[in-house]
């Protein structure tokens, strides 16, 4: 059976994207799939932080993610940072990677050249993203095209630590989420909408208040005309309202346009789409109690350290550490 990973990185606030495009699909294959979830809390200190906020969005996520469907019984439910075979395998990797190969990683050239002091881990990143991977045996990677190539560099690792060092890792690939809608920024519908975005506005957290969607998705921008027409590149914030409102409601966005013959009315069924779909996740989240959700996690870390451990004590071995 395939084994499926998906991490959240506690860097912003889960949105409609995530839920979307990557939690509704974990919900739908988790009783069917080998799944692992985790939350990669050591991710969100690759850039500037607030501790706080990272501790607390942490455990927010976690609950979220509970809120939303993630069923801790049939689905691996971790804490990278709770497991500590992900980073003990992070540093047995670097020593299977090269600095260049690193170095030619997309994201880190972006993000590098946006903020002020670089800080070594941002570098690494996809080497501990690599470790994630290759604890859990996992054989697919659902994730957009900005990480796919941090998932060819955890394979062309694996591959060659197998090939020096003998057969220890699975060889992982990308593969496209299920779900193929990506969701738009509603403020810049040119962007995806993220939870790093420079401002909230065109954002739909999960915790958003009913009337604070509303008015994000009323105040979404919207292209020069009147028509109602599902054509991303020419009309990219109508066809993103068209993708929100088909994602919510499981209809096509083409067959959509046809029923809307103004903004207003097509943006008053998006806000009630929304609001229906996000409403009842909202309420079991706040249902919730931190400490149940604390239990869930030490259990999830538990038995996710029974299968990393026998995997970072092979790779160890492998490379020429002396058994303890
Ligand atoms: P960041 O800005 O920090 O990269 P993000 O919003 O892109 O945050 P990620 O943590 O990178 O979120 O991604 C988590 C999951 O959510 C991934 O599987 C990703 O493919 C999915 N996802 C993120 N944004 C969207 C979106 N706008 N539409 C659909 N899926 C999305
Ligand atoms: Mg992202």
């Amino acid at each position: 059976m395939p084994r499926r990973l998906t991490g959240f990185t506690p860097s912003g606030d889960l949105h409609l994207g995530n839920h979307i495009g990557a939690i509704g699909p974990i919900i739908s294959g988790q009783t069917t799939d080998d799944t692992v979830v985790f939350i990669s809390d050591l991710h969100a200190l690759t850039l500037e932080h607030d501790p706080a906020q990272v501790r607390r969005r942490t455990l927010e996520f976690a609950g979220l993610l509970l809120a939303a469907g993630a069923d801790p019984d049939a689905c691996l439910f971790l804490v990278q940072s709770h497991v500590p075979e992900h980073t003990e395998l992070h540093y047995l990797l670097e020593c299977a990677t090269g600095f260049g190969e690193a170095q030619r990683m997309i994201q880190f050239k972006e993000k590098s050249s946006r903020q002020g002091p670089v800080r070594l881990s941002l570098l690494t990143y996809p080497v501990l993203m690599a470790a994630d991977i290759l604890l859990y045996d996992t054989t697919e990677v659902p994730v957009g095209d900005d990480q796919s190539q941090h998932v060819e560099l955890a394979r062309d690792v694996a591959r060659r630590f197998n090939a020096r060092y003998g057969p220890t890792f699975t060889l992982p690939r990308a593969v496209n989420p299920p779900v193929a809608a990506r969701l738009m920024d509603l403020a810049s519908p040119g962007s995806k909408m993220s939870k790093s975005a420079a401002s909230p506005a065109g954002t739909l957290r999960l915790l958003d208040e009913p009337g604070v969607l509303r008015r994000k998705i009323m105040r979404a921008v919207t292209d020069g005309g009147t028509e109602v027409v599902y054509e991303p590149e020419h009309h990219p914030g109508v066809s993103n309202l068209l993708t929100i409102l088909a994602a919510c409601t499981g209809d096509r966005p083409e067959r959509l346009a046809a029923r809307f013959t103004g903004y207003g009315e097509l943006k008053e069924a998006v806000a009630d789409a929304v609001i229906t779909t996000l409403a009842p996740v909202r309420e079991r989240y706040r249902e919730l109690d931190p400490d149940h959700v604390r239990r869930v996690l030490r259990v999830g870390a538990e038995r996710a350290r029974e299968l990393a451990a026998p995997k970072v004590r092979q790779a160890r071995e492998a490379i020429g550490l002396l058994p303890r």
